[in-house]
């Protein structure tokens, strides 16, 4: 028996978000006294693998087929109930994210099992299998208590802090019997975005809000990411209005991210926003009304006008890097 839990890769980098829903695949196993065994799909180099041993994988079942580098929910669905079944699992861990939505509740229906999504907390396993997760976009949230024999729980990113230890996986090669049909989605082609540091999985990030005035003004926002390597997210009401897109937007509605620096300009901290960032290590907040509210959440604050602060902030870190 075992605890199985599906990662996902970037062109053969464990994507960070993985390596959290592996340690808390871990740390669940932990608490129904088994292990947690991860399931790998695609070209992944064996050390890759291996590495998912430092966040509590015992085990990694990997197929090693090129096909399912892309998204074929019904191959890597086929994928994950064949190991659930030859491991007896009593719970699957997925992400909550795009593939996640598209694979949990097929794995779910197939396996019978109870799913939970937008999962925030391990099970509460003293009173059922009761897991904290988010409700209505975010607004609520519900504790569910999954009285299923199997459990399906997708994991919200970034609801953990990532704890790396010691020791490695074995990797053991695992076939599936695929059918044409589980590859009736065909990639065309692949657009991706360059020079672009991943939201999810930054360590560093600059946000701009509403008192950025508009669009046209994000450059100095782009400057300031560019000179330290941040990646760039927003408020709410700026990717509504269309300033910047929705993926950048963070919060109870958006994005929740636990970088190591996050610098919010323009922003004027409403608990909506706080709820996707208070778990980030340092916040540093730049805004010109003293009064603003995320100033109390802030570690460093600057009272300022963001287009004359943003600027000089962008020339120290040059000169500091230079
Ligand atoms: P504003 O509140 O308008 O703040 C702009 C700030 O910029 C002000 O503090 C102002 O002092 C400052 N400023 C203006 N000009 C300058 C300048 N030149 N220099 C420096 N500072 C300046 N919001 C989110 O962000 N994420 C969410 O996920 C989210 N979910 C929501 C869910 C629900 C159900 C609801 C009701 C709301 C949600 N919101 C969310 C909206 C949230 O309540 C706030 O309205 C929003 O976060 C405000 O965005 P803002 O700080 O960019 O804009």
């Amino acid at each position: 028996m075992s605890v199985i839990v599906l990662v996902e890769h970037t062109e053969g980098t464990i994507k960070k978000k993985s390596l959290e829903a592996v340690q808390y695949a871990a740390e669940i196993a932990k608490k129904l006294g088994t292990t947690a065994t991860a399931v790998a799909t695609g070209k992944i180099a064996d050390t890759e693998l291996q590495g998912l041993g430092a966040y509590g994988a015992q085990k990694v079942l990997y197929v090693a087929d090129d096909r399912l580098n892309d998204l074929h929910a019904r191959a890597i669905t086929r994928v994950l109930v064949a190991a659930a079944k030859q491991e007896n699992s009593p719970v699957i861990v997925t992400l909550h994210d795009v593939n996640g939505r598209a694979i949990a509740p097929r794995v779910a229906i197939q396996l019978k099992a109870g799913l939970i999504s937008g999962a925030l907390s391990y099970p509460d396993t003293v009173k059922g299998f009761v897991v904290k997760k988010s409700a209505f976009s975010g607004k609520a949230f519900a504790y569910v208590n999954a009285t299923s024999e199997v459990k399906v729980i997708m994991l919200a990113p970034n609801s953990f802090q990532l704890n790396k230890t010691e020791g490695a996986a074995t990797v053991e090669n695992f076939s599936v019997n695929f059918e044409d049909k589980d590859f009736g989605v065909k990639v065309k082609s692949v657009d991706k975005i360059t020079g672009e540091v991943p939201l999810s999985d930054a360590e560093l990030v600059v946000s701009g809000g509403r008192g950025l005035k508009g669009p046209e003004n994000w450059g100095i926002i782009e400057d300031l990411a560019h000179a330290l390597g941040a990646a760039t997210a927003c408020s709410r009401p700026v990717a509504d209005a269309g300033w910047r897109p929705h993926h950048e937007h963070v919060g109870q509605t958006g994005g929740t991210i636990r970088p190591n620096l996050y610098i919010a300009a323009g922003i004027s901290g409403a608990i909506q926003h706080l709820a996707g960032v208070s778990g980030s290590k340092t916040i540093v907040v730049i805004n010109k009304d003293p009064e603003a509210p995320f100033f109390k959440a802030a570690n460093y604050g600057v009272v300022g006008d963001l287009n004359e602060v943003l600027p000089r902030l962008t020339e120290a870190v040059k000169k500091f890097k230079a």
